[in-house]
């Protein structure tokens, strides 16, 4: 190394130092700051008394929450053609009926907790999306699967807990047939830009049976049978439950709640 490379290493080096010195300098610790300092006492989160969990691996609604099914009736649904909704409630379950078409809840949502308990009858027949299909939709625009995909092979995009068509679960927590499976479903709604695109993207994440199928997913516009997602712009909308058109014989749903956030 020549004396002026040298030199200039040597400058460098004096200086890095220094600079480290001079950091070293000012640095204080947390000295005359307390614990106290970065504790804050409100708002204070409201108390919540959380639901009874059930022997088979239910869960009832916490108490703030706005059930959507309490076992009597389906007083919180219509059909989506209009009139009420009327599918077969029996022993504080709904089950679907296919000739009656899909159902929605009354009210409107945007962002919210929801929960959802649904069971594939243990006769189910059928394979791959014509065996037990019903579904979730969420701002009646974005599907979230039901399927009997208990031993049953499908496209991936397409089973248990997939955004329709577009995003894979993470895993397959099936319990079989004739057992219930509970759905958490976390969403938030997207926003719009004046023109109708998104300025933030709905997500969702997907919990079955206390396993995660999706976690905080991008929902890149509506869940298409046929084709691509599409971008149109909403407000508020309603929960829908599917009627699939497979002949299949028909799930039931019970113990729905709901927390708006
Ligand atoms: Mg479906």
């Amino acid at each position: 190394m020549n004396r002026k490379k040298l030199t200039v290493k040597l400058a460098l080096a004096t200086c890095a130092m220094a600079m480290c010195v001079s950091a070293n300098a000012q640095w204080t610790g947390y000295a005359g700051i307390k614990p106290e300092m970065s504790e804050f006492y409100e708002p204070v989160p409201p108390v919540v008394t959380p639901g009874v969990v059930l022997n088979d691996g239910g869960f009832t609604a916490p108490s703030d929450a706005i059930v959507l099914f309490d076992g009597k009736d389906l007083s919180q649904w219509e059909s989506v053609k209009g009139g009420p909704a009327e599918w077969t409630v029996k022993d504080g379950v709904f089950t679907v009926d296919k000739t009656k078409g899909d159902i929605q809840t009354k009210q409107k949502f945007e962002s919210y907790q929801l929960h959802i308990e649904w069971r594939v009858p243990e006769n189910i027949t059928g394979e791959s999306q014509a065996r037990g299909n019903s579904g979730v939709f969420m701002q009646g625009m974005y599907e979230i699967q039901i399927l009997d995909c208990y031993n049953n092979k499908t496209y991936v995009n397409g089973q248990t807990g997939s955004v329709y068509k577009q995003t894979t679960p993470l895993a397959n927590a099936m319990r079989k047939p004739g057992e219930w499976n509970v759905y958490d479903i976390i969403y938030t709604a997207p926003t719009f830009k004046k023109d109708g695109s998104y300025r933030t993207r709905p997500t969702v994440t997907v919990i079955q049976n206390g396993v995660v199928l999706q976690n905080n997913t991008t929902i890149l516009g509506t869940t298409e049978y046929i084709g691509f997602p599409q971008v149109k712009a909403h407000g508020a909308g309603p929960i829908i439950l599917q009627s699939h058109g497979d002949p299949s014989e028909p799930i039931s749903f019970r113990n729905i709640w709901i927390r708006e956030m």
